[in-house]
């Protein structure tokens, strides 16, 4: 027989809980047939609400329920690391609680396994329900990955991916603080098999990022899986001594034309402006590299576990 670890990451999901529970044991006629184990992993991330002790409520009913919770809360991509680690399937799906990876696409998932996949991964090709200026800096992220990173990082995505033990082990090998998960799934490889789906809107509750919060984390992303920023100071300083030249020639020919007209100082104020603001803009990617770095190097753990059952 072999078991399936259903990781799920909660965060303040008390109204979700058990309603995920119900929605993913109707695959249960499915599982029996493949002989197939269950593990429902929840991952609490810290919730403040009753998520707590809703998960333990289906435990009493449940065994096959098991939790891990945090301290305090550490991020989904925390939830997803300690999930997967403390997972002991030979398969393992990673899957929110809000239903926005519906759980009849199990089957289908599993199915594909058997053909020879070390994974299935999901992605949504419609974002509607969302709000459009975050759809459109999302499609301007995945945009940019694509030309200045080498790890294939698909548009639409969704964390929802069913992967065998080798490849769960080959992610937990990755032990970075700064995480991006949707980088390291590309990273490690393995055969994938893509399953696309139609966005579904959360069942209950709210969604826990904001826009400035996706926006850090799109920086996160891109500092974990791309140095091309750290490139753009010496392109821009080679572009410029090249302009700078262009203008010493310019002043040169004309001081010898025309003489010395002594004017000029709005423009200078302006390009003094101008190139103080790329340097500054520079060194700040130098910062966010640096502090990632800095982070990376204290080498704190990415999470700490409260309580486990
Ligand atoms: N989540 C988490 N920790 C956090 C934020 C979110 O574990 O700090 C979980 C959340 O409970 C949910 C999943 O991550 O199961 C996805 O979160 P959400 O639905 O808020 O994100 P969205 O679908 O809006 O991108
Ligand atoms: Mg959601």
């Amino acid at each position: 027989m072999s078991l399936l670890s259903v990781i799920v990451p909660c965060y303040n999901e008390e109204e979700s809980v058990s309603l995920f529970y119900e929605e993913l044991i109707k695959n249960e006629p499915f599982f029996q047939e493949k002989e197939m184990e269950v593990e429902i992993l929840y991952v609490d991330d810290g919730s403040r609400d009753r998520t707590v002790e809703e998960i333990k409520k289906l435990r009493e009913r449940d065994k096959r329920v098991r939790m891990v919770s945090f301290s305090r809360n550490f991020g989904k991509e925390a939830a997803m690391y300690a999930g997967l680690e403390h997972s002991k399937g030979d398969l393992a799906v990673l899957m929110d609680v809000d239903l926005q990876d519906p759980p009849a696409l199990l089957p289908e998932m599993i199915s594909w396994l058997d053909q020879g996949y070390d994974s299935v991964a999901t992605r949504r090709v419609s974002r509607k329900g969302e709000p459009p200026v975050r759809s459109f800096f999302a499609r301007m992220f995945y945009r940019l990955m694509k030309k200045i990173s080498k790890t294939e990082i698909m548009d639409g995505a969704r964390d929802y991916r069913l992967m065998t033990r080798q490849m769960v082990d080959a992610i937990l090998s990755m032990q970075e603080y700064n995480r991006f998960t949707k980088g390291i799934f590309g990273w490690v490889g393995f055969r994938t098999k893509w399953l696309e789906y139609e966005n579904v809107e959360r069942a209950r509750g709210e969604t826990k990022w904001n826009f400035w919060k996706l926006f850090l984390y799109s920086l996160d992303g891109i500092t974990a899986f791309s140095t091309v920023p750290l490139m753009l100071a010496s392109v821009v300083g080679v572009l410029f001594c090249f302009l700078a030249f262009l203008m010493i020639l310019f002043i040169i020919v004309r001081k010898m034309i025309f003489g010395d007209p002594v004017s000029g100082w709005p423009s200078l104020v302006c390009i003094m402006l101008f190139l103080s603001g790329v340097q500054f803009f520079c060194t700040g990617i130098l910062g966010q590299y640096l502090s990632k770095t800095y982070m990376e190097v204290k080498k704190r753990p990415i999470y700490l576990v409260k309580e486990e059952l």
